[in-house]
C-alpha cells in the first residue's frame, strides 16, 4: 500500500487500460484517443492554452519549460522552501543560467512580499537585462509545504516575468486554476495527482510562453515543445509516445470527471485535515504547524522519542505500508504521508491504525484509537 508522495496508488480500471495491447500511434483510434485526453487534461488544468504530453517525469518536464523559453545567460528567480526548489536551481546553473533565489526556510512557506520587492526592484533594469523568469515549486513534496502560488503569481505578472510552475503534487489534489491565475508555463507528472504509474509529463503554455519561445536560444531537440503543440492539434506526437500509458490515462481522466473537480479536491482537503488531526491526537509533531500552509497532498511528521526510519520499517515490514523518508538534511528526522490521488478515506483510517500499533510496539505510549477517533471524526463531519 503506497503512502508515498508518487508513485501513487492506481485504480482497476487504469491497471486494466494499461494492460491493453498497444495499437498504431498513427492510426486513428489513437488519434481519437489523444483528443478525449486533450480535452480532459484542459478541464483538469483549468486551461484553454496549450497542454502538452511529454514522456517524461517531473523532472524532464520542469526541463522542457525551462529549456522552451530561456536562453543562455538569462536571468531567473528560482523561489527555494525545499527539495524541489534546490533542484531547480541546479537546473539552472547547469544551463547556463543566471540564477538568483529567493529562499525560506524547509518547512516554510515562501514570502511573497520578498519576492514583490526582489522584482520591484528590477523594474529599473534595462529590458534586454531583466528578470526574465521566476521558477517555483507550488507543492513542496520535501517538506509539506504549499506555497501561496496565487499571490506569487499575481507579483510575477505585474513585473512582467513568465511563471515557470512545478504544480507536480498539487495538481489533481487542489486548485490550480492554470489561466485564472495567468500561469505561463506549469509542469506535472503522471504519478501524482493523475492516479497514473510513471511516465508522462504534462505542461501548458501561455500565450506569453510561446512568445518566449520565439528567440529562446538553450538546445532542443526532443524536448522541442514547437514540435508538440504543431502535432497536437493534429491529435498526434511528434515521436512514438508511451500508448499505453495514454490508455492508462484516458481511464483516470474518466474516473476524475465523474469524481468532478470540487469533489477531487474537497476529498483531498479532508485527507489533509483527518491525516493532521490524527497526528495531534497521537502527540507526533507536525513539520509543518500551520494548517494554511499545510499541502493537501503529503503530511511531513517528526516523531518525538521513536525514530522516523523504525517506524517506516515497522510499517513496511508487520502492515506492508510504505512512507516516505525524509530527504537530504532532514533524512531520519521525518516520515512523510502521501495522500493524494487515488487515495481514499478507508486508506487513511488504515495507515492510521497501523501506524498507532507500530507505535505502541515500539514503545511509544498512545491512547489506543486516539488517531483514528480524531481522524473519523473529521470524516464524519464532513458527510453531515
Ligand atoms: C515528484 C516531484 C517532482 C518530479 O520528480 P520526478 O521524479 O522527476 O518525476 C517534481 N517536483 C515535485 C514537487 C515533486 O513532488
Amino acid at each position: 500500500m503506497l503512502m508515498i508522495p508518487g508513485p501513487t496508488p492506481v485504480p482497476e480500471s487504469v491497471l486494466s487500460a494499461l494492460s491493453r495491447h498497444p495499437i498504431g500511434h498513427r492510426s486513428a483510434d489513437f488519434s481519437q484517443i489523444l483528443a478525449q485526453v486533450f480535452t480532459d487534461l484542459r478541464w483538469l488544468h483549468q486551461t484553454s492554452h496549450d497542454l502538452l504530453v511529454l514522456c517524461a517525469s517531473g523532472t524532464g518536464t520542469m526541463e522542457a519549460g525551462i529549456i522552451n523559453c530561456l536562453s543562455p545567460g538569462d536571468r531567473v528567480v528560482v523561489c527555494t522552501n525545499g527539495k524541489f526548489g534546490e533542484r531547480w536551481a541546479e537546473m539552472c546553473d547547469a544551463f547556463g543560467l543566471k540564477a538568483e533565489r529567493i529562499s525560506a526556510p524547509w518547512g516554510e512557506a515562501l514570502n511573497p512580499e520578498l519576492l514583490r520587492a526582489h522584482l520591484e526592484a528590477d523594474s529599473q533594469t534595462p529590458a534586454n537585462q531583466k528578470i526574465k523568469a521566476v521558477i517555483l515549486t507550488h507543492s513542496e513534496t520535501s517538506t509539506g509545504v504549499i506555497n501561496d502560488l496565487e499571490t506569487l503569481s499575481r507579483h510575477i505578472k505585474a513585473h512582467g516575468a513568465l511563471s515557470i510552475v512545478d504544480a507536480v503534487t498539487s495538481l489533481g489534489a487542489t486548485q490550480v486554476p492554470v489561466d485564472a491565475w495567468g500561469l505561463d508555463i506549469v509542469a506535472s507528472a503522471s504519478q501524482k495527482g493523475y492516479m497514473m504509474p510513471p511516465g508522462l509529463g504534462f505542461i501548458t503554455m501561455s500565450p506569453k510562453a510561446w512568445d518566449a519561445y520565439k528567440t529562446a536560444k538553450l538546445p532542443k531537440f526532443y524536448l522541442d515543445l514547437g514540435k508538440y503543440r504543431a502535432d497536437a492539434a493534429q491529435n498526434t506526437t511528434p515521436f512514438t509516445p508511451a500508448i499505453n500509458l495514454i490508455f492508462g490515462l484516458q481511464a483516470a481522466l474518466t474516473m476524475m470527471r465523474e469524481e468532478g473537480l470540487d469533489q477531487i479536491f474537497a476529498r483531498h482537503a479532508r485527507l489533509k485535515a483527518a491525516t493532521r488531526a490524527a497526528m495531534r491526537a497521537l502527540d507526533l509533531p507536525l513539520y509543518v504547524e500551520d494548517d494554511a500552509i499545510a499541502s493537501p497532498a503529503i503530511t511531513a511528521v517528526m516523531p518525538q522519542g521513536v525514530g522516523a526510519e523504525q517506524l517506516r520499517a515497522h510499517l513496511k515490514q508487520w502492515f506492508d505500508i510504505a512512507l516516505a523518508g525524509g530527504q537530504d538534511d532532514l533524512e531520519g528526522k521525518i516520515f512523510r504521508l502521501g495522500h493524494l490521488g487515488f487515495v481514499s478515506e478507508r486508506d487513511i483510517l488504515t495507515a492510521i491504525a497501523a501506524l498507532e500499533a507500530s507505535l505502541s510496539k515500539l514503545g511509544h505510549s498512545v491512547k489506543p484509537g486516539a488517531g483514528i477517533t480524531a481522524a473519523a471524526q473529521i470524516f464524519l463531519h464532513s458527510l453531515s
